[in-house]
């Protein structure tokens, strides 16, 4: 059963979104420049890029090869090219601090702390994110409130990211549901990763992702042997609100990363 038709049902107000999430872009775009695109290449980038491109907005678009990635995903980058006319820039790790990475902890260092699981993903996708985003004025992401509880805070546009720089990030999906994503996807006929048809709902690195279950959160299956409050990689940081302090300070991260 393919994701389109277990998924893509829009709500009541998809049209108003969808109108919104163009003039966030089209607003952001005028008043931050340059401006680029970060993509995983997961489904709400895929959606994201869409807008961009018939928008008609002067954005580049990034993706971070953490050289992790399952071939299906990296396959998706020529597809996006050739769909958009677009060049998408690659950002990788350094080689020497990978190799040297892997021979001191192994392949499976993820698994075996938390602090080797950070260590990996900042040197893969941190470091490589710094540098992609180095000198843009904003970046627009694909993260949606109802993606966790984590990621419940994620504003429409946030006037300035964890860097310090005043660089802005702007969420032109911030309140889209998961039924609206495939909705588009699907009466566009914009091209995604056929792994979501394998229910991953969710797709990082391959060592990191798996498939769920009926029932399971759609971000089960990131990091699924850790805890839920620990599940971000860093890209995404912020702070939950006030009626969550009870819970432990959580730092939002990943990319559709
Ligand atoms: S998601 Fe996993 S493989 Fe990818 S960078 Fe993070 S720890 Fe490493």
């Amino acid at each position: 059963m393919s994701a389109i038709s277990l998924y893509a049902k829009p709500s009541a107000t998809f049209s108003q979104k969808l109108e919104a999430s163009k003039a966030l872009l089209i607003s952001g775009a005028a008043q931050f420049t340059p401006i680029t695109q970060a993509s995983s290449l997961g489904v709400e980038d895929m959606v994201v890029t869409h807008l961009i491109a018939e928008t008609r907005i002067s954005s580049s678009i990034f993706v971070l090869d953490t050289r992790m990635l399952h071939e299906q995903t990296l396959a998706l980058i020529g597809r996006l090219e050739e769909r958009y006319g677009v060049k998408v820039d690659v950002y990788q790790p350094d080689t020497v601090v990978a190799e040297q990475f892997v021979a001191t902890n192994g392949k499976d260092a993820m698994y075996k702390s938390l602090d080797l699981r950070k260590a990996c993903c900042d040197f893969r996708k941190m470091v490589p994110l710094e540098r992609a985003l180095a000198g843009k004025k904003a970046w627009i992401t694909g993260l949606r409130r109802e993606q966790s509880n984590a990621r419940s805070v994620v504003l429409a546009i946030e006037p300035g990211d964890d860097s310090g720089t005043g660089r802005a990030k702007i969420n032109p999906l911030a309140d889209w549901t998961n039924g609206d994503v495939w909705h588009f996807i699907a009466i566009n006929n914009i091209p995604y990763n056929p792994l979501h048809d394998e229910f991953f709902p969710s797709i990082g690195c391959a060592p990191c992702t798996r498939a769920v279950t009926l029932g399971e959160d759609m971000r089960s299956g990131r990091w699924w042997w850790e805890q839920e409050s620990a599940k971000e990689c860093g890209l995404h940081a912020a702070e939950e609100p006030p009626a969550f302090e009870s819970l432990s300070r959580i730092k939002i991260t990943e990319i559709s990363a």
